[in-house]
């Protein structure tokens, strides 16, 4: 049952980083995810501030520099849907579309996908762990097999969301307004590892909220997608996946950005890969190396090895599919 909480709905960005600032408040989205935190008691809130008022949250518009501005508050299906996000930036158009099930990414928004909370089974169960302020992350010595396998160190969480990966790879930008003004933060900083601070998941302060969300525009000869592995055709979480942006000049790599879903507490970035695949054509062999180099650091824990496997296919599959 969830328990009572107050709830206010203002209709504007000021007046909601107000109200956040109160003690035991939080912001509201779609409530697909902070409704089932609530619900099974992972944290409390007294108050829930909507943020479904803010018109100027929502909607996807185009930048000066001609790259697109998406609203933290549009939700995952019109991310997933809209023409131009489909046409230049369609690992992001895939990773939305991948996430969850239609229901949720009608009602699930793109800056709660980012902000979701971790999906880990001890973290969302009856366990203190390390990020609930206890001593130990259950999964060391637990049930692991959904775990991370690269950056795990303190907390083994990996990060639940389809769309942060395509974002990082795309080198967006996270606008985040708060108590003391407004910020932008790359994606690539949003995220924080457990390694730096492992009672957090992003940079966002008391009482900030993401805003939008900046897509660059993208040069020319720019390729992109996003490969999700799950086990299950219908709403799952990636068990691994890829995004995988890519800039040529002369049919050569001249820019490479791999980011891996499923594996690790972050968004992973895998420079080895990246590096790589630079100054190469894209093509069977390629991709080979590079699906081998990004899955080359992998830690796994007892249960999870599998993943190491997943990776390399990921990484292949979706340098294959942008191969052309
Ligand atoms: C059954 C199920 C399956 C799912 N499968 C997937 C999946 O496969 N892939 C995937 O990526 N996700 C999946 N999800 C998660 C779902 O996509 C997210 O719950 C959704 O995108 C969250 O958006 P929301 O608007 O509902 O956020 P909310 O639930 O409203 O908020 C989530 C968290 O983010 C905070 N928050 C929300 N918006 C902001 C903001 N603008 N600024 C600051 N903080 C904010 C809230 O305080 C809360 O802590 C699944 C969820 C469920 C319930």
């Amino acid at each position: 049952m969830l328990p009572t909480f107050t709830y206010i709905r203002p209709n504007s960005l000021a007046e909601a980083v107000r109200l956040l600032g109160a003690p035991g408040a939080r912001a509201h989205a779609g409530g697909t995810d902070l409704l089932g935190c609530l619900r099974d008691r992972v944290f409390g809130a007294g108050t829930l501030v909507s943020l479904s008022g803010i018109a100027e949250m929502r909607g996807i518009r185009r930048a000066l520099d001609g790259g697109l501005v998406v609203g933290a508050m549009t939700s995952l299906a019109e991310v997933a849907s809209n023409p131009e996000v489909v046409a230049r930036y369609p690992g992001l158009a895939q990773g939305a579309a991948s996430a969850a099930s239609p229901q949720l990414r009608g009602q699930g928004t793109i800056g709660g996908n980012i902000c979701q909370r971790p999906r880990c089974w001890y973290y969302r169960g009856d366990f203190h762990c390390a990020r609930k302020g206890g001593e130990k992350c259950f999964a060391v010595e637990g049930e692991n097999q959904f775990h991370s396998i690269f950056g795990g160190e303190v907390c083994f969480y990996v990060h639940p969301s389809d769309t942060a990966p395509a974002l990082v790879g795309l080198d967006a930008v996270i606008r985040i307004a708060g108590p003391s003004g407004a910020r932008s933060v790359p994606a690539d900083a949003f995220f924080v590892a457990p390694a730096k601070d492992y009672t957090r998941e992003t940079v966002l302060g008391p009482a900030e909220i993401v805003t939008e969300i900046v897509l660059p525009a993208q040069p020319q000869e720019t390729r992109g997608t996003y490969r999700k592995v799950r086990a299950r055709g219908a709403w799952d979480f990636a068990l691994a996946g890829a995004a995988v942006v890519v800039t040529l000049a002369d049919h050569r790599v001249e820019r490479a950005r791999i980011v891996l879903s499923g594996v690790a507490p972050i968004p992973w970035r895998v420079p080895a890969a990246e590096r790589a695949l630079m100054g190469h054509r894209l093509g069977a062999s390629s991709a080979s190396k590079v699906a081998d180099a990004a899955a080359g650091n992998a830690q796994p824990l007892g249960q999870n090895a599998y993943k190491v496997e997943l990776v390399r296919g990921a990484v292949e599959e979706a340098l294959l599919a942008i191969a052309g």
